[in-house]
């Protein structure tokens, strides 16, 4: 199939091929024409899929087909709300790409950011706006948000919106927009609260699901490390000075994690950088920049900030924290091998995740192939490390710490 037989107009397929696109995806294949119906849409898709044109290509071409000159200034009639600004800020770059043949505007809002040039645009007018959930109703609190017009509204990584806290937001926001309006909704996963908030928001939705959960395992080489939690730092350095090349992303589950081992691969004289939640936006998008300038070969990130991030053409992922959950482990490997590159994934699993390989190889169907050549292999008796809440490290949960039956870990 062509772009061309998907019913778009002549400034949209001229944007189309500036932009070197040459057919279109599976999901904008069955995406675009149902938003040109004005379909509501419950779409399972990952980052990498090419999903932001999927919706953002039909929008700006039921927006250019209905505009109303005689309307004085702009109206918001399409709304996209995403969980991250690093993703905010991609799908407007997105939108802004598509509609450079048309005379239709965007503008992306979000939080951490100063909130008076974000007016001032919004003032001048906007066709389509991308904001995360919080700034939004920040702004129209202050009245700078007109939602009265809205036409589609766009629900964006839903699983990770409503993750990170934001389902009450995202009802507020459906509800301050007109009920005639029409929902297209994203989500990488579709676990039971995504469903629900779906069905009690969509008008007959058409489902989608373009989830190549196994394919995208496949399509990269994987790797996977016994080693005891103290010397995955000792194992990184030693896989990055013989066998990992080129640009790396390290996935890290938490901040502090991130940032500890940043500081160790500096001393080494790494050239690295990282993204996570505690760093200022403007810090975030200076580290994403360098990586995608290739001043630095290392990033190192939660899997919160760099959801949805597009970072194409990477050579390897490490998953120096194994994920608890086995769909963000497709997720990850997922961004290399991107566009017909052959890929590499590098997990390294400490005796406390085991059980979460288990759940990952149950998904995609298939053992991770370990590497047991290496000089940090793990003890094969060493058990799960325990943690005590302070204060109740006494001999009975001492004696009960290796049993099944305790299974409570605190950390
Ligand atoms: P997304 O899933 O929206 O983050 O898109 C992932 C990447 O695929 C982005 O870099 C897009 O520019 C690119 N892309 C989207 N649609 C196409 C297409 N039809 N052909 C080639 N690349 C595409």
């Amino acid at each position: 199939m062509q772009f061309k037989d998907l019913q778009l107009n002549k400034p949209i397929l001229k944007a189309i091929s500036a932009k070197g696109y040459e057919i279109p995806t599976p999901i904008q294949e069955q995406t675009i024409p149902l938003v040109l119906a004005k379909k509501d849409i419950i779409a399972s898709a990952q980052t990498g899929t090419g999903k932001t044109a999927a919706f953002a290509l039909p929008i700006l071409q039921l927006l250019f087909d209905k505009q109303d000159a005689s309307k004085k200034g702009k109206k918001i009639r399409a709304l996209v709300i995403s969980p991250t600004r690093e993703l905010a800020l991609q799908i407007e770059e997105n939108f802004a790409t598509y509609a450079k043949f048309t005379n239709l505007k965007s503008t992306v809002i979000f939080g951490g950011a100063s909130i008076e040039p974000q007016k001032d645009v919004l003032r001048k007018g906007v066709d389509i706006l991308i904001a995360t959930p919080g700034r939004l109703l920040d702004l129209h609190k202050q009245d700078c948000i007109n939602l009265d017009y809205i036409e589609t509204l766009v629900l964006d990584e839903a699983d990770l919106m409503l993750d990170m806290g934001f389902i009450d937001d995202v009802k507020k926001i459906e509800r301050l927009c007109p009920k005639s309006k029409q929902i297209l909704l994203f989500s990488a996963t579709m676990p039971h609260k995504v469903v629900e908030l779906a069905n009690s928001i969509l008008n007959e939705p058409e489902t989608i699901d373009i989830t190549p959960s196994q394919s995208t395992a496949e399509g990269v080489l994987q790797k996977l490390y016994y080693v005891g939690k103290n010397n995955k730092m000792e194992l990184c350095l030693h896989l990055l000075r013989n066998t990992i090349k080129g640009d790396i992303l390290i996935f890290r589950r938490t901040k502090f994690g991130v940032e500890k081992l940043e500081n160790m691969l500096k001393k080494n004289g790494y050239s690295v950088d990282s993204i996570h939640g505690d760093k200022t936006q403007k810090d975030r998008e200076a580290a994403l920049n360098k990586f995608k300038n290739k001043n630095v070969n290392i990033l190192i990130a939660t899997d919160v900030a760099s959801r949805g991030i597009d970072i194409s053409n990477l050579d390897a992922v490490i998953n120096f924290d194994i994920p608890n959950v086995p769909e963000t482990y497709v997720h990850r490997i997922g961004r290399t091998g991107r566009a017909g590159n052959i890929g590499a994934s590098y997990s390294f699993c400490a005796a406390d995740e085991k059980t979460y390989i288990k759940t990952i190889e149950e998904l995609i169907g298939d053992k991770i192939p370990v590497e047991a050549e290496h000089p940090y292999p793990l003890d094969p008796k060493a058990k799960p490390e325990v943690y005590f809440k302070k204060g109740t490290e006494n001999k009975k949960n001492r004696k009960s710490a290796g049993s099944k039956k305790n299974k409570k870990r605190w950390y």
